[in-house]
């Protein structure tokens, strides 16, 4: 640094000592080294020795105190490198000489430190070259490690904590090697902001930013940037470095160690790079093409190889490669690219298998480059969709709906596009007045729908309505409308997408359905017959008014309500026994009910049932329409009672006679004993006797009135089970004497088990004496000795049969079906009343049996056929 300084000190200093310039050391002495005087600014910094010591070895470090050996006479003319002992504890390197001064010595010495220093960082030049060759000559993937390596080594030298390299990528600062593992701060986003800014120009020491060094674990910062151009490309941060090496010196070595590492390093990004890029290129079917004019055309070896064709041809070669339609096209577009005109290709192969090459390019030079592309997947693709679009459009085109769209402006709607079945559907061509506002073609009685339709549209975005539009013919169509509203991304109304479909037929069908439904609620309603539908546990689900009425409850009372409720337990069974037995192949049955209404009398109705089925066969409901047949059946009773009573007057006849009997023996015994009384002839035994007689007479004439009082009865409304033989029994007990009396003999063979039937016990009695006394009257008609009536029961399976025989000459065959008619007799007038098969037939069918006539070799023979009823 200062060998001027020294010259022109050295030069001058014998001239005029007073003249020293005031710079460096200046220490008088004495012949023994005593020191009489300091002066110079660098005497403020030493550390002064202790009292009484003055010589001038005193302020020097112990090494110097050799550089002094004797006396000063000894030194002087010699350069003195002379270190001293300073307030701050490190030495003061100086050098100088000593020079007579009056009587004594003059020592002036300068600061060299920096000289010092200069040299020892010279000696450290071989290092560079040593890093320098480490990073250019370690493998690529040692690359870091060799770095970090050589930090280690620079922060040796510098006696730094330790060294890290940042690399500028294009998001920030890339921590790219440390001098050790364990890098003492974090990266930070706020250190890169901070370098980011910075201008790294020149090495910086980090003072005065207590933030950032605290986010460095409180290290103080060195920082060195190594710039290419007017960028910064890379930062040696230094932590704590103690031997802080020269501004110059610091960048130098930052290049020797970013300048090989960044060639290196951006080298493998490039390949990396291109590398990716090759993949890409290959991925996508992509590649380079170059075309020398005059010269072969050159193919992307990748691009070349997937199209299976040769890297290098001839423009001939090339053309016949691709498909003959595309070959003029392709030929026309190179000869315009020559021209100067940008190429943008998309040719076909010749090939078996469609593919697509598509080639963009220009002028460049006397050449035609750029790039290949494989889009036979897109083409495929585009293909694909235009198909599907075609199908799309074929089948909006031939489908009944018309597609529309409705443009929106300031509130409003306007037709834009229609799909080409509006003409044959409307006849509006796709630019009318119409098709432009359609709400001009909606019925008169439609438009507040048509203005309700529009602004619930645009209200909730969507509407589902149904209006009458009017054709060009004049004539209405009834439109179903779907329609969505479409927003742009501010939500803004753009356009409505619609669909309209002709549902005229639909509508009109409907209409018509409505109607008949209606006709057919009011022939329900006002049906003067009970109608309802019930499930099959009786729930009414419907009923109509007159079966409400009958029931006494309103229509609404009566759904949900139970059918069962008005039946008795036995015709509740009988009546679901009958609707199990429904199929959908046989799903009607009939059958006259009894009704049991609180607080009045039974009520009969003829009742049809008509089962409703699922797919599966299962009973889902079952509808129903009733007749009342109270009266029917009331008039029937009557009748059967009238018939009852003509029988009971035949009996009577027979009855006085039955009652006379008792009477008679009664007298003769009540006149023996008096007799007897009066001749005091009562013998107690005989008299008990006698009385026991009249009583036993007494209780038969109480039976037969008893009987009589009883079969003069109505029946009971239930039937009831019981034993058929009873009735055979009932009837002879009150015939058996009048035909004792007339000379008929009553066969009866009694079965040996007393089989029961369902009915009526009364009934059948009645039908059993009509069917005697009228074989009774057959033969008293016939002049004969011998009369009988046989009487047997016959048992069948699950049938029974009372047969009723007699001797009388029979039935003419003619009159078989006759007989049962009301009315018929063949008796003088006033003796028959034709009504007694006519009733007892009645009787027997509606106990599901039969009443039949046969002529046996001597008479009539009267079956009663009965089917067996059983508890169990
Ligand atoms: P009615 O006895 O009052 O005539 P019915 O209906 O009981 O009425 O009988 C109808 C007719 O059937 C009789 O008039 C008679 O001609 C004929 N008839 C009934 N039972 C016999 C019988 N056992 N033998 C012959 N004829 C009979």
């Amino acid at each position: 640094m200062s060998g001027s300084l020294f010259d022109r000190w050295r030069g001058g200093a014998n001239e005029d000592s007073q003249a020293l310039p005031a710079v460096g050391l200046q220490l008088w002495l004495d012949n023994h080294a005593k020191v009489q005087r300091l002066a110079g600014p660098l005497r403020s910094l030493l550390a002064l020795p202790a009292q009484g010591a003055t010589r001038v070895h005193d302020y020097l470090a112990r090494h110097s105190l050799l550089v002094l050996e004797g006396e000063p006479a000894d030194w002087q003319g010699l350069p003195l490198d002379l270190d001293f002992n300073t307030l701050a504890g490190n030495a003061l390197h100086t050098r100088g000489w000593l020079q007579r001064h009056g009587q004594g010595w003059l020592l002036q010495l300068f600061d060299i430190g920096d000289l010092l220093r200069e040299q020892r960082w010279d000696r450290q030049r071989p290092l560079f070259g040593e890093i320098g060759n480490a990073l250019r000559e370690c493998g690529a993937e040692r690359l870091v490690q060799t770095t970090g390596e050589q930090l280690q080594l620079i922060a040796g030298h510098w006696q730094a904590r330790s060294l890290r390299l940042l690399l500028r990528e294009p998001g920030g600062w890339r921590h790219y090697a440390s001098s050790e593992a364990q890098w003492p701060w974090p990266d930070d986003s706020r250190l890169q902001a901070w370098l980011q800014q910075l201008p790294g120009a020149a090495p910086l020491e980090v003072v005065g930013q207590p933030e950032l060094q605290a986010l460095c674990g409180g290290a103080a910062l060195y920082l060195v940037p190594y710039r290419q151009g007017r960028d910064t490309e890379a930062w040696l941060l230094c932590a704590d470095v103690a031997n802080l090496p020269p501004a110059d010196m610091a960048l130098a070595l930052a290049r020797t160690v970013v300048e090989p590492l960044l060639a290196r390093y951006r080298r493998q990004q490039l390949q990396q790079q291109s590398g990716q890029l090759d993949d890409l290129q290959q991925q996508l079917g992509a590649g380079w093409w170059e075309w020398p004019l005059g010269g072969e055309l050159q193919l992307d070896p990748a691009v070349a190889v997937a199209f299976g064709l040769e890297p290098r041809m001839g423009l001939e070669q090339w053309l016949a490669q691709l498909h003959p339609a595309d070959r003029e096209p392709a030929q026309l577009a190179l000869a315009q690219a020559r021209e100067g005109h940008a190429l943008n290709l998309s040719l076909r192969l010749a090939q078996a298998a469609p593919r697509w090459l598509h080639l963009a390019g220009q002028r460049q030079g006397n050449r035609l480059r750029g790039f290949a592309l494989d889009i036979t997947a897109l083409k495929q693709q585009e293909q694909q969709a235009g198909a599907a679009q075609a199908r799309l459009e074929n089948l909006i085109a031939s489908s009944p709906a018309v597609i529309y769209v409705q443009g929106y402006a300031e509130g409003a709607l306007h037709g834009e596009f229609f799909s080409a079945s509006l003409a044959p559907l409307l006849g509006w061509a796709s630019d009318s007045e119409q098709a432009r506002q359609p709400g001009l073609a909606v019925h008169p009685d439609d438009r507040p729908l048509w203005v309700a339709r529009t602004r619930s549209l645009l209200r909730d975005g969507h509407v589902r309505s149904r209006y009458r539009l009017c054709d060009v013919h004049g004539g209405y169509h009834w439109m179903l409308d779907e329609a969505r509203l479409l927003r742009d991304d501010l939500g803004q109304p753009r356009e409505v997408v619609g669909l309209w479909l002709d549902v005229t037929d639909a509508t009109d069908a409907a209409e018509r359905m409505r109607q008949s439904e209606e006709r057919y609620r009011v022939l329900v309603e006002d049906s003067p017959a009970m109608i309802c539908r019930y499930r099959p546990d009786l729930t009414l689900v419907f009923a109509n008014r007159p079966l409400a009425d009958y029931l006494h409850c309103s229509v609404v009372q009566l759904e949900g309500a139970n059918l069962g409720q008005w039946l008795s337990e036995a015709q509740r069974e009988a009546f679901v026994l009958r609707l199990s037995a429904l199929t959908p192949e046989q799903p009607v049955s009939s059958a006259e009910i009894c009704l049991q209404l609180p607080g009045r009398e039974h009520a009969w109705w003829i009742w049809a049932d008509r089962g409703l089925f699922d797919t599966g066969g299962r009973l889902l409901e079952i509808q129903a329409v009733g007749r009342d047949n109270t009266e029917v059946r009331r008039s029937q009773q009557q009748l059967l009672q009238g018939a009852k009573m003509a029988t009971l007057g035949e009996l009577a006849t027979g009855l006085v006679h039955e009652i006379n009997q008792p009477l008679n023996v009664m007298r003769m015994a009540v006149a023996n004993a008096l007799n007897r009384l009066q001749n005091g002839e009562v013998d107690r035994a005989w008299l008990q006797t006698k009385l026991q007689r009249i009583e036993a007479q007494v209780a038969r004439a109480e039976r037969l009135v008893e009987h009589m009082r009883v079969y003069g009865r109505r029946s009971t409304v239930e039937q009831q089970g019981f034993a058929a033989w009873a009735a055979v029994e009932g009837a002879a007990a009150l015939l058996e004497e009048g035909l004792r009396g007339k000379g008929v003999s009553l066969l009866l063979e009694p079965p040996a088990q007393q089989e029961q039937v369902l009915g009526h016990p009364d009934q059948l009695e009645q039908v059993l004496i009509n069917l005697l006394v009228n074989a009774r009257d057959a033969l008293l008609e016939q002049p004969r000795t011998e009369r009988w009536i046989r009487v047997r029961q016959v048992a069948e399976g699950s049938r029974l049969r009372l047969l009723v025989e007699d001797n009388g000459g029979g039935i003419d065959a003619d009159l078989h079906e006759r007989i049962f008619e009301p009315f018929f007799t063949t008796k003088p007038a006033g003796v028959g009343t034709g009504l007694g098969l006519s009733v007892s037939h009645g009787i027997v069918s509606h106990m599901g049996g039969r009443l039949s006539v046969g002529n046996s070799d001597q008479g009539a023979c009267f079956c009663v056929d009965l089917p067996l009823y059983s508890t169990s």
